[in-house]
């Protein structure tokens, strides 16, 4: 079945009035990214309805080259404001009392303080966290709602979490949208370089990340694992 991209593009417009209104209403409004493959739709979103809407990276160290190449692509192409943040531990401090580096010992502390925490002051500042998350990555995303509120205090907005992979793609055909570098290279999911591998995906969007471990999110949006 083809897909309608005018329907699609309609559904953005949608996701923009949205935010529009946030605004009119006096919400303060932030996105975040991850810069992955997937986040191109999310930024066009915003870059296209509603560019006034900073968008935080949570820049752990551990991200592909590739990944702070494309933020910079992706910042300069789109004219959005991309404010990195980092954790307020030094990486050199993050190891575990044997001395390992916490994300080969406890990752559930590495991404806490490596994306968790750096995000808490942003989050304070705000009152909506617009998110690219989708139902599609894991069973966790599938029971949110577009709308509701975060254990932070903020009220989360996910636009695209009802988009199917195909309506993704779709769009970013349709619109000529850039593609991150290491696509193609089998990775269904790039996130940091260390808790990720190739994978063949299939139906799993997060295929690859903290392969061969119970986690499965990194402690933003929900538990831990
Ligand atoms: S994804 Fe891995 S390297 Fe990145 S913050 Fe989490 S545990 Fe650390």
């Amino acid at each position: 079945m083809s897909i309608d991209i005018d329907a699609l593009d309609a559904r953005l417009d949608a996701a923009g009035d949205r935010l529009t209104r946030y605004r009119a209403a006096g919400l303060r409004v932030f996105a975040t990214s991850s810069f992955q493959p997937n986040s191109v739709l999310l930024l066009h979103l915003l870059a296209t309805r509603a560019p006034w809407v900073p968008v935080y990276f949570l820049d752990t160290g551990y991200h592909f080259p590739e990944t702070l190449l494309w933020r910079d692509t992706l910042a300069a192409r789109t004219g959005l404001r991309v404010v990195d943040l980092r954790s307020p531990m030094p990486r050199s401090q993050q190891r575990d009392a044997d001395g390992r580096l916490l994300f080969v010992s406890d990752p559930d502390r590495c991404c806490h303080l490596n994306k968790v925490l750096p995000l808490q002051p942003v989050q304070a500042a705000h009152d909506v966290w617009v998110t690219g998350l989708r139902a599609a990555q894991s069973a966790q995303r599938a029971d949110m709602d577009e709308e509701e509120p975060d254990a932070s205090g903020v009220l989360k907005y996910s636009p695209l979490l009802r988009w199917t992979g195909r309506e993704l793609e779709a769009m970013r055909d349709a619109h000529a949208l850039p593609r991150h570098p290491l696509e193609g290279r089998g990775f269904a999911s790039i996130g940091c370089s260390p808790c990720t591998t190739a994978s063949s995906g299939g139906l799993d969007d997060r295929a690859g990340r903290w392969s061969g471990q119970r986690k499965t999110e990194c402690g933003l949006h929900g538990g831990a694992r």
